[in-house]
């Protein structure tokens, strides 16, 4: 491919492809995008799982995911937060949606970020009964770690004397 023009300059420097299109595209055209970037989703849409984007593509199909991504997570570091031992607090607050789990994660705060994330991602505002747990892990017996889960039922509070 060392001859080929790219899609957006022509020069014939394109040694890289667009993962949507397809195009030839060179390395100072092309737009890029970490592979972790959009790990909190649920699951990846497949357009968000390339890491090579020609501008168009980029513009038409990350770039709005991207945006969209941002703002939730800092909604997710706005919501409401019970631990199972604030049931006194939590005890009339509504339980009907399904506990959101999480698991494998390296620390508490990126299990809790991660539950939070996907509270408000399906649009609510508070999470109770969360519960962390953490596991001692020894890969050949060497080096411990540990590995963090998590659940929480998310719920929408009203009353702004808990927000
Ligand atoms: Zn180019
Ligand atoms: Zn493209």
């Amino acid at each position: 491919m060392e001859n080929t023009n790219c899609g957006v300059c022509q020069k014939p420097k394109a040694n890289l492809e667009c993962g949507i299109c397809h195009d030839p595209i060179c390395k100072k055209c092309a737009q890029f995008l970490e592979e972790s970037t959009f790990s909190y989703l649920k699951t990846i849409p497949p357009q968000l799982k390339h890491t090579v984007f020609c501008g168009p593509c980029y513009d038409k199909n990350v770039a709005p995911e991207l945006e969209q991504y941002e703002a939730d997570m800092r909604k997710a570091t706005t919501i409401t937060i019970f631990m199972t031992d604030d049931t006194k607090t939590t005890s009339r607050f509504s339980r009907k949606e399904k506990a959101i789990e999480i698991k494998d994660c390296p620390d508490r705060e990126e299990v809790m970020m991660r539950l939070a994330f996907l509270a408000v991602k399906a649009g609510f505002n508070a999470l109770i009964d969360v519960e962390i747990k953490s596991e001692k892990v020894l890969p050949g017996g060497k080096y411990q770690y540990s590995k963090w889960s998590g659940k929480g039922i998310p719920t929408q509070i009203t009353s702004s004397r808990f927000l």
